[in-house]
């Protein structure tokens, strides 16, 4: 029976030849169809993962080189093109579309020779906290299946959760990585902005924007984090320098100690679960113990991180999703139409499902004239606000620590009809994308109502290294 580890075990492990590439596949394949009941998977690429797979062993038989993720079993998002494959962004207006070229992260996965067993499902366009909104229905959260696995990447987590595949990517603009990683139980990482370039990644909010990665060990994430993060000249607004080179092999002093800054607003704030504020304070205590310094500090600008959000998201997504038309790529009515405007509302009125067309109106307002001043403009200087602080906070800080959302893992459908609710869910985690900074969701925790929890940890923008070294003392991995 196989049971994957680690990417060092079952590296090891296909060295001494006690599995193959074609084994482990086939393994993952059976789980797959065992769990198709949690609707994680959009597509199962199983002929041609199986014919990698064979050629990955061929090749390691022959005594070649094998690259950094050889074999490695991995899930993309339906947000991330893949060439030849379908990508839809878990949307009825891009049903059967298929990608023309791979997403840089794509290719740097297929470079090291990962094989790509799928892509998960989502909340159309990443917009969503809960994997509610996909046109291909609901992701069950496979610890409990009455809950929802969070969103927007729930597909993604969930194929960690329920040991689907090795690592998952998924993508991040308000935390659609880090909260579904929490209501699962695994490890979701957001990059700093700029850190894995966002070419080929299907846009919501591009400022905001960041590809994710899930996994089981902090060394796997470390690693693919590692791969993904090459300097691509097709994202203009990709860093200019590598700062995630060879990361997984740089030596993290364990005996370093940190001074971690901590809210007073967050952590005393009304939304946040009793269970979850103790267990994190206990951890604070223990990291104390350890000698680590914590920091209270003020943090009356969490009010304002939610609305600045969706203003600021709203506004670029309703940019970004002008080009589905109908008529470029897309869904095409099959009603009778009598001019090219009537063509384009009829397209994207059937094509676009409630929440995105929500968004959609919501950008355009915020952006019109006579409200551009009033909303986007005071949000932009919010947003400015907040990368001041951050900056202040590390000149003497190493990271942040906080609760990655308020709650854990709620019932599919307790939210869905009070929107502010839903959207309360990301109140800490749209911080990081405000601020271009990374973060980290661990798992720590169990609940007494039965859930997986944990915390999240943030670094300056491009400290990726301290990031990884701190959640490796959390995790003591
Ligand atoms: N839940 C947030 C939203 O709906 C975050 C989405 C994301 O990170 N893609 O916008």
């Amino acid at each position: 029976m196989f049971f994957f580890q680690s990417i060092k075990q079952y590296h090891q492990d296909l060295s001494t030849q006690k599995i193959s590439c074609v084994d482990t596949v086939s393994h993952y394949l059976n789980i797959i169809a065992e769990n198709k009941n949690l609707n994680a998977f959009v597509e199962i690429f199983a002929e041609e993962a199986i014919l990698k797979a064979r050629q990955l062993d061929e090749k390691r038989k022959s005594g070649l080189p094998i690259g950094k993720l050889h074999g490695v079993v991995v899930a993309i998002k339906d947000v991330i093109c893949y060439k030849g494959h379908k990508v839809t962004a878990a949307s009825k207006i891009l049903e059967n579309f298929k990608a023309s070229y791979n997403a840089s992260c794509v290719q740097y996965l297929l470079d090291e020779e990962a094989i790509i067993i799928g892509t998960t499902n989502c909340d159309e366009f990443a917009m969503g906290s809960s994997n509610e909104n996909s046109f291909y229905g609901n992701v069950l959260n496979a610890k409990d299946n009455s809950k929802v696995p969070g969103g927007s990447s729930g597909g993604s987590a969930v194929a960690i959760q329920a040991d689907l595949c090795m690592i998952s990517l998924g993508s991040d603009t308000g935390g659609s990585v880090r909260q579904p990683a929490d209501f699962c139980g695994v490890i979701g990482l957001k990059p700093s902005y700029g850190s894995i370039s966002r070419h080929g990644l299907i846009a919501y909010a591009s400022s905001f924007d960041q590809i994710g990665i899930f996994g089981k060990n902090i060394n796997d994430v470390t690693l693919a984090l590692e791969v993904m993060s090459k300097v691509d000249d097709f994202d203009s607004t990709m860093n200019q320098q590598n700062f995630c080179d060879e990361l997984s092999t740089k030596i993290i002093d364990p005996e370093k100690k940190y001074k971690i800054a901590i809210f007073k607003d967050v952590m005393q704030h009304p939304f946040l679960d009793k269970e979850i504020k103790e267990k994190i304070f206990n951890t604070i205590a223990s990291l104390t113990e350890l000698g680590h310094e914590f920091i209270e500090l003020d943090f009356k600008e969490i009010e304002y991180v939610v609305p600045t959000y969706y203003v600021l998201t709203t506004a670029e997504a309703s940019s970004n999703l002008s080009r589905y038309d109908g008529i470029k790529f897309g869904h095409t009515t099959k009603e009778p139409v009598s001019n090219l405007n009537e063509y384009y509302i009829k397209n994207r009125t059937e094509g676009f499902g409630m929440e995105v067309k929500k968004r959609i109106l919501l950008g355009n307002f915020v952006l019109s004239s006579g409200y551009y001043d009033a909303y986007f403009q005071k949000a932009q200087q919010v947003r400015q606000m907040l990368v001041n602080k951050t900056t202040e906070i590390f000149k003497t800080c190493d990271a942040i620590l906080m609760p990655t959302s308020p709650g854990t893992a709620f019932a599919i459908g307790e939210k869905k009809k009070d929107p502010i609710e839903m959207y309360l869910a990301d109140i800490f985690t749209v911080f990081a994308n405000l601020t271009g900074i990374p973060a980290v969701a661990l798992p720590m925790y169990q609940h007494s109502n039965g859930m997986p929890f944990g915390l999240q940890i943030l670094t300056n923008r491009n400290e990726e290294k301290k990031l990884i070294s701190i959640s490796k003392l959390l995790l003591n991995q």
